[in-house]
């Protein structure tokens, strides 16, 4: 089952900064809020995907390298006054435990951990000081709770991406943003065919699926689209699976 073709919420031309909007999840989460009236600043490392998405759907753009402190922190204030964040870029670097590179582990972290703090702190000072009741986005993934063979790096930054997010939404939701995560399972994209494409690995995960399918780009962007919006008014500091039922089986 899809989500119908007209389907849409309204940001009314709130500004939604959405990191790692390139390529995959990002990219459609790009395309759903441009889609839903929102002014949309693309984040991400390749020009040439930022320029295509910019003849798609007219959205602002910012390359930069959010491994980089520095360029983390400058881009999060290129990009001025924001009512919404979504921190989605993140790296995969396949790496059984015992081979584990501490440069793999390094980039790993800066990019899906210390890049999200970096941002979302420039983020968040700049809501409080405007009275922005905003709204912040985490993609995590299910790797936070599942411990997955030569994703040690990965998992590992991921659990402390939704401890992050915890540790924000207590602090804060006294000025009314509200931070969540979400906890993919495997979506088929550039980072997820080079975990999962090999029968032998993916077999095993969908097969404990009970909707019997990996995710889909569309799946995970209106679910975060969903937490940006007022009708998740209540929802704080979640880590929320999108995962077609696989971690109660
Ligand atoms: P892709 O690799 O397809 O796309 C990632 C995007 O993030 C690209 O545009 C990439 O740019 C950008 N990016 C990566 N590193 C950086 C960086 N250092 N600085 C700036 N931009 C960067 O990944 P997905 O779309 O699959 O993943 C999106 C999110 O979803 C990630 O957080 C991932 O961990 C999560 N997720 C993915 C799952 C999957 O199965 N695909 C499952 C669960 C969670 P460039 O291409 O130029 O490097």
């Amino acid at each position: 089952m899809e989500l119908p073709a007209d389907f849409q919420f309204d940001f009314k031309q709130k500004r939604v900064l959405v990191t790692g909007a390139g390529k995959g999840i990002g990219r459609e989460i790009a395309r759903m809020l441009h889609r839903s009236n929102a002014q949309v600043i693309a984040l991400s490392r390749t020009g040439r995907d930022l320029q295509s998405l910019n003849e798609e759907i007219g959205c602002e753009t910012i390359i930069a390298e959010l491994a980089d402190p520095d360029a983390a922190k400058r881009a999060a204030e290129r990009a001025g006054n924001v009512d919404h964040l979504v921190n989605n870029a993140a790296i995969a670097i396949l790496e059984p435990f015992l081979k584990i590179t501490v440069d793999a582990w390094d980039k790993t972290m800066a990019v899906n951990l210390r890049g999200v703090m970096i941002v979302s702190q420039v983020i968040a000072r700049q809501m409080i000081e405007r009275g922005v009741a905003g709204s912040i986005v985490n993609v995590s993934s299910m790797a936070a709770f599942q411990a997955l063979p030569d994703h040690a790096a990965y998992c590992a930054a991921k659990a402390g991406l939704d401890q992050l997010t915890a540790v924000m939404a207590v602090e804060l939701g006294q000025h009314k943003i509200r931070v969540n995560s979400v906890n993919p399972t495997v979506v088929l994209t550039d980072m997820g065919k080079r975990a999962w494409s090999d029968p032998a690995k993916g077999g095993p995960m969908l097969a404990r699926i009970p909707l019997r399918r990996f995710a889909e780009c569309e799946d995970i962007a209106s679910v975060v689209c969903f937490l940006l919006t007022d009708g998740a008014a209540m929802l704080n500091g979640l880590a929320l699976r999108i995962d077609g039922g696989f971690l109660v089986t």
